[in-house]
């Protein structure tokens, strides 16, 4: 589903992504593990579109996405997760995932005028649609809930949402545990794997948190200086000893 190959990422001077290649097959959950400035942020941000890399190529379902905006690729579903703005916390979770999708008729002035009953029908079924993303991710009772009141959990299953609402093929989580309780993680593995598992959804997932990747990953690519250092199953990653060297790495610096 996606290819990347030799992908290089300069900021003046330090290369953030050095040569780095590896595929994602349609219907895998590929974890993407590695020590902290390894580089997995920003690969996220070349695949997503939200900065052409300096060199290597991009390619998704067949095609040479290298310098596709953020949008074109999010019409294309392959979408990215991002907190939600500040500027949506005084919205409800019900308005918040409204929000979302894309072309809307609604939001020409000119549609507007001259065709309100399809713009209304439009609106109701992207409201019918968040009610059931709502019901899908066990978020029912909190619909008029300022997203602002939710907790950590509640909010990256919020984002979740956010990809349901679109057409998307391919999402790119990055660390959807990070603050989240033990209770609401397991859910959002649980609603991780059925995506995936049920709606056809390939995810690329970043995480810190082991026992979520081993759960919900196959393969696991390791990077380390900006390169993929091994990939394979779980254990074989985890046992390699150029992995935990890395992760030393890290520490030792720390
Ligand atoms: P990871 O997500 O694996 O922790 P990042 O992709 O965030 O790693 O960062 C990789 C390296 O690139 C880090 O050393 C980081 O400081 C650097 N970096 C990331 N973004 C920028 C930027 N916009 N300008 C300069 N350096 C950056
Ligand atoms: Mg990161």
């Amino acid at each position: 589903m996606l290819v990347l190959d030799q992908l290089v990422m300069d900021f003046s001077g330090f290369r953030a992504v050095n040569g780095c290649s590896f595929s994602v097959a349609e219907g895998s959950i590929t974890g993407l593990i590695g020590p902290n400035g390894a580089g997995k942020t920003t690969l996220f941000n070349l695949i997503a579109g939200a900065m052409p890399p300096t060199a290597g190529k991009i390619t998704f379902r067949g095609e040479d996405v290298t310098r596709l905006s953020s949008d074109a690729l999010f019409h294309k579903g392959l979408v990215r997760t991002f907190q939600i703005p500040h500027e949506f916390d005084r919205l409800s979770a019900l308005e918040n995932l409204m929000m979302v999708p894309p072309e809307q008729p609604g939001e020409s002035l000119v549609s507007n005028w001259l065709s309100w009953g399809k713009v209304r029908k439009a609106e109701q079924e992207v409201e019918r649609k968040a009610y059931e993303t709502l019901a899908f991710l066990e978020l029912t009772h909190i619909a008029h809930e300022r997203a602002g009141n939710l907790s950590g959990g509640q909010k990256k299953l919020l984002e979740l949402g956010r990809t349901m609402m679109t057409d998307a093929k391919l999402v790119l989580l990055d660390e959807p545990a990070a603050g989240v309780n033990r209770t609401l993680l397991r859910k959002l593995e649980q609603k991780i794997e059925i995506l995936n598992k049920e709606r056809g959804y390939t995810f690329i997932l970043i995480e810190h948190d082991m026992e979520m990747i081993e759960k919900l990953c196959d393969p696991v690519v390791c990077m380390a200086e900006g390169k993929v250092l091994i990939e394979g199953g779980f254990q074989t990653v985890r046992s390699d000893p150029r992995v935990l060297e890395a992760y030393l790495g890290e520490s030792v610096e720390a």
